[in-house]
């Protein structure tokens, strides 16, 4: 059956394919105590004004340091915690550390517009949803329009009415949304047009060539334009050279988020850089 698939691979069940099911399983076993056993870290990379080089937000990105293997990619691990379900725990917990330091950033009177946190699609799904977003700020007393949640591009057209639904429900809030990934899909103008959203943030697979491949050059500047005229706020996100930058900037892009600026960093790093950036 695999041939008939294509190719020349009998890849059906090898012995391999056998050895990574058993490491899934065990990854999985683990994730699950990492929960508990507090592995799970959050940290932070600022989100910089192209025109002024303000820090105006951070982006929560989660980090899990395993007990043996060290540190394990959430690019390797989030897409686990998807099939296993357990994301939604997972997620709210980032939520509410995330929603948490920005309040105690606020309360020590550093300048900062809002904290930007991942959702999964299965979290979008999820009916709670709302009422978790309501709770972790009541009990951080974060206000909504300090929390933007980003959501992936790369979610499936399965429900869309019902995400759609819940997006509004965020907004209504207060709470702003913004599209991650955007462009590395294949539907991106649908979620500019469906979805109720503040912001996109341009994939860093278009922003990696923008100075060396003019077609990606002019995607991106069309993408920026597109974006302001309907009213949305841009970011770019992994820029990681002066060349880069100075590309973006000239297109108007707003923001700008990526190695150039700051790696993410621990809460404890990023307040000193954003202490000296207040400066
Ligand atoms: P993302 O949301 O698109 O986050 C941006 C990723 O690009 C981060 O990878 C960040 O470290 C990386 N990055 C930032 N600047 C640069 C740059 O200049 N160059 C390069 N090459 N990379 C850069 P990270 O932290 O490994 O996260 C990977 C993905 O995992 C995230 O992509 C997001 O989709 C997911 N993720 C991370 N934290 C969470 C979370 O709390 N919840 C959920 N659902 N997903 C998360
Ligand atoms: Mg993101
Ligand atoms: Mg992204
Ligand atoms: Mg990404």
């Amino acid at each position: 059956r695999a041939k008939e698939r294509g190719g020349n691979h009998y890849q059906f069940y090898t012995p391999d394919m056998n050895a990574k099911a058993v490491e899934k399983l065990a990854m999985e076993t683990d994730l699950h105590r990492a929960v508990d056993r507090e592995e799970l870290t959050v940290c932070y990379q600022p989100l910089v004004g192209s025109f002024d080089g303000r820090i105006v937000g951070a982006e929560a990105l989660i980090r899990w340091q395993h007990p043996e293997l060290g540190p394990v990619s959430p690019a390797e691990f989030i897409p686990l915690a998807e099939e296993t379900g357990l994301i939604t725990q997972i997620g709210e917990w980032v939520l509410r550390t995330a929603c948490k330091q920005m309040k105690e950033w606020q309360e020590a009177n550093l300048s900062l517009d809002r904290v930007c946190v991942n959702l999964s699609v299965r979290q979008l799904r999820q009916d709670e949803l709302v009422a978790t977003v309501v709770s972790a700020l009541q009990e951080t007393g974060l206000a909504p329009n300090c929390l933007e949640l980003e959501i992936s591009e790369s979610i499936t057209l399965h429900n869309l009415e019902q995400i759609i639904d819940t997006l509004h429900n965020l907004q209504m809030l207060g709470v702003r949304i913004s599209i991650d990934d955007f462009g590395a899909g294949y539907s991106s103008l649908m979620y500019l047009k469906k979805f109720p959203i503040d912001t996109i943030k341009i994939d860093q697979s278009l922003v990696q060539d923008v100075v060396t491949n003019s077609d990606d050059a002019a995607i991106v500047a069309a993408v920026i334009a597109l974006a302001h005229t309907l009213k949305l706020e841009v970011v770019a996100e992994g820029v990681e050279n002066e060349a880069q930058f100075e590309f973006l900037s000239s297109c108007q892009c707003d923001i700008i988020q990526g190695y150039f600026f700051s790696k993410p960093l621990s809460a404890k790093k990023f307040e000193e850089l954003l202490r000296d950036n207040n400066a």
